[in-house]
């Protein structure tokens, strides 16, 4: 069994939910559990849904009419037959949702949000199914809320591991053991909780899902469908010249999303390398093309790997008396920045500071900074950028830094971490 995983971009528009049945005809007689997200940028546009109920801040129902009519140009294009069953579908769905923010928010907000967003999955996957079954590629839709099961930490779900494998053998297993190239249609991003509600499991989630089904299901293979042709060592946006990676190591993989390479998500690697499951990542465009293999192979990237973050904060910390910054303040430290939920992306220490280079977040930092100043001297750079080269030599690091000022440094064996600023 093969899990396949279409991304926002991979199901855009008419056209290219059109290649995703033509993708799947590449494969007759395999069983196939396909992973979709949100189709373009709904899930987007569900967060400014979600905003605007949630603070009254703009007007929710213009916003929803939009996300409707975006489904419903897709759907006419798709299924010209206006009497077929997916324009009641899509439109009870939609309808759900204006019950959900008719009324004042009744949970708080990471519920809410979760309860909204997640809408934009059910929506993609009743349209795709559908499609593929218009086309002959008969299959299953399945809610992901039955078999992945999360605590209620809403918006980063963590999973049940145990109750998924067990909801999975009875939910999903049995439409894909059935008949020999049985395929099933379910939502990415999304999980359960027991309680019924529904769990987002951080944005890009869907990667993750297609691993956890992976996992529970033991299948032989995880293909990523893109937009590039598989993964490269550093992303077009800020690279003319980037050149693909025909394979990775788990290992490498692990690491290059941790420092936030995008093209993966990082939740995605470890289920796969726990049961040595090979995760593909190739082009829906040139489907032929073989794309990037990330599996158990040990060999080190022949290449530089850049990963570039934009809009960096640099905080320094050091304690208000000219005192060591000691064990007790670096976990009084953390535990603020775990409970803002701010993600730090790189940090070294002195005597008596302690530096952190974190994205800038204008919701959630000026909150951390007044925390932080209670009991701390803070300093902080603003307009920063980190650069990440895995595999570097200082030719590289030279080329990269022309014309920039580097106010941090940090270098591990495979690793250098680079805090700049434009000179
Ligand atoms: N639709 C979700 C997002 O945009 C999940 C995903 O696409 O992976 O974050």
């Amino acid at each position: 069994m093969k899990i396949f995983k279409f991304g926002g971009a991979s199901v855009k528009d008419a056209k290219a939910v059109k290649n995703v049945a033509t993708i799947l005809k590449r494969y007759p007689g395999e069983s196939i559990v396909v992973v979709v997200s949100a189709m373009g940028k709904t899930t987007n546009a569900l967060e400014q849904l979600t905003n605007a109920f949630f603070y009254s801040s703009e007007n929710a129902e213009t916003i929803l009419e939009g996300i409707k009519k975006y489904h419903f140009d897709i759907i006419e294009q798709l299924f010209p037959d206006r009497s077929h069953s997916i324009y009641n579908d899509i439109n009870n769905t939609f309808v759900e949702l204006d019950w959900a923010i008719e009324d004042d928010p009744t949970h708080g907000y990471d519920h809410e949000y979760d309860q909204i967003v997640s809408i934009g999955e059910i929506i993609s996957t009743k349209i795709v199914s559908a499609y593929l079954n218009e086309e002959g590629i008969s299959n299953k839709w399945q809610d992901a809320r039955d078999f992945i099961q999360t605590d209620n930490t809403y918006r980063e779900g963590k999973v049940d591991w145990e109750l998924t494998q067990q909801l999975a053998d009875k939910h999903l297993l049995p439409a894909l053991s059935k008949t020999k190239g049985a395929v099933v249609v379910t939502q990415g991003f999304i999980g359960g909780t027991s309680e019924n509600f529904t769990t987002t499991l951080g944005r890009e989630g869907s990667d993750y899902t297609a691993a956890i089904i992976a996992y529970t299901m033991n299948a032989e293979s995880v293909t990523i469908w893109k937009d590039v042709p598989g993964v490269l060592n550093a992303d077009p946006k800020w690279f003319e010249k980037t050149q693909k990676l025909e394979q990775i190591s788990y290992q490498d993989a692990i690491e290059l999303a941790y420092y936030g390479a995008t093209v993966i998500h990082p939740k995605t690697i470890k289920p796969l390398q726990n049961k040595k499951i090979p995760l593909f990542v190739k082009s829906f465009v040139h489907p032929a093309d073989a794309g990037t293999v990330i599996n158990e192979g040990q060999s080190p990237l022949p290449i530089p790997c850049f990963i570039f973050k934009m809009n960096q904060v640099l905080i320094s910390i050091s304690p208000k008396d000219f005192s060591f910054i000691v064990e007790e303040n670096f976990s009084d430290i953390f535990k603020l920045f775990a409970d803002s939920h701010i993600k730090i992306n790189m940090m070294q220490n002195s005597a008596i500071s302690f530096s952190l280079c974190i994205d800038n977040d204008r919701y959630k930092l000026p909150e951390l900074i007044k925390t932080l100043q209670n009991h701390y001297r803070v300093l902080y750079n603003e307009q920063l950028e980190l650069i990440t080269i895995r595999y570097y030599d200082q030719a590289t690091i030279d080329r990269v830094t022309i014309n920039k000022k580097i106010l941090l440094e940090v270098k591990s064996r495979y690793t250098v971490q680079l805090v700049v600023q434009n000179d």
